[in-house]
């Protein structure tokens, strides 16, 4: 494999046969840290929920709503995180079906429409620092306002991954490895939550969306093919009877259960 290849498609590294895209909040996590800095440092619950609303019905971009959400934070960045690292907790399955994955050579690749800041943190404090350090961050960054600081009072702003109405288009990482020839490519999983994972929900072979949210509402507007989950335990089944032979990606896009 020639290095150009591992630049531009890091997953693929270890050879695998398959390869886990996922969103991070409110997926790998019990919460969603930016709607949770909103929710309680910035413009509350009914503003966002009201900004989630025009996104799922195309009234208004993803990444404009984002931002406003985030632009109603004062709080400096490191007392941000530190908040986090109280509230956030792990899905409850996740941590074993990290483990299954890397004995089993199954790349974790995290889509965010997130921080990657926030993210690494979160991560460090989750599931330690090696996880933090090895897994494969996508996500959008933050810098300091203009003369300030990030850890000043309205010191930090969000800064997008690309152009996309997304903020960060989780389609973009995706589809260069579904769209390697059939012999080469592995099968592409991904799980997420909510309208952050709605440029990735019609990439991958099988999407697990989140029992409740959005992104469920949005497979069914759609017709993308997906199957719910609660909590990683059920995929970790799922993507483990897949890897073993014993079940199919189309037998498992059961849509709603
Ligand atoms: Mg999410």
């Amino acid at each position: 494999m020639g290095s150009t290849l591992d630049i531009a498609l890091p997953a693929l590294k270890t050879s695998p046969k398959f390869i886990f895209f996922t969103d991070f909040d409110g997926t790998i996590t019990q919460q969603d840290s930016n709607d949770f800095m909103t929710d309680n440092l910035g413009f509350g619950a009914d503003r966002r929920k009201k900004g989630n609303e025009d996104v799922l019905y195309e009234r208004r971009d993803f990444r404009d709503a984002f931002r406003d959400m985030l632009d109603s934070v004062p709080t400096p960045l490191d007392q941000c995180i530190d908040i986090l690292r109280k509230n956030i907790t792990l899905d409850r399955g996740f941590k074993a079906f990290y483990e299954w994955c890397r004995e089993n050579n199954v790349p974790i690749v995290v889509l965010s429409g997130g921080m990657v800041p926030v993210i690494h943190a979160l991560f460090a404090h989750l599931l330690g620092h090696e996880a933090a350090d090895t897994l494969q961050i996508v996500s959008n960054d933050v810098a300091p306002r203009d003369g300030k600081s990030i850890n000043e009072e309205r010191g930090w702003q969000i800064v997008f991954h690309d152009e996309s109405g997304f903020g960060h288009d989780k389609s973009l990482e995706i589809r260069p490895y579904a769209r390697l020839p059939a012999e080469e490519r592995p099968v592409l999983f991904y799980a997420g939550d909510g309208v952050s994972d709605l440029s990735a929900a019609k990439e991958t072979d099988l999407l697990f969306a989140k029992a409740g949210r959005d992104l469920v509402t949005y497979c069914e507007k759609e017709h993308v093919p997906f199957t719910t989950f609660h909590d990683f335990s059920e995929i970790h089944d799922t993507v483990k009877r897949i890897v073993e032979g014993r079940l199919t990606v189309k037998e498992a896009a059961t849509g709603r259960k």
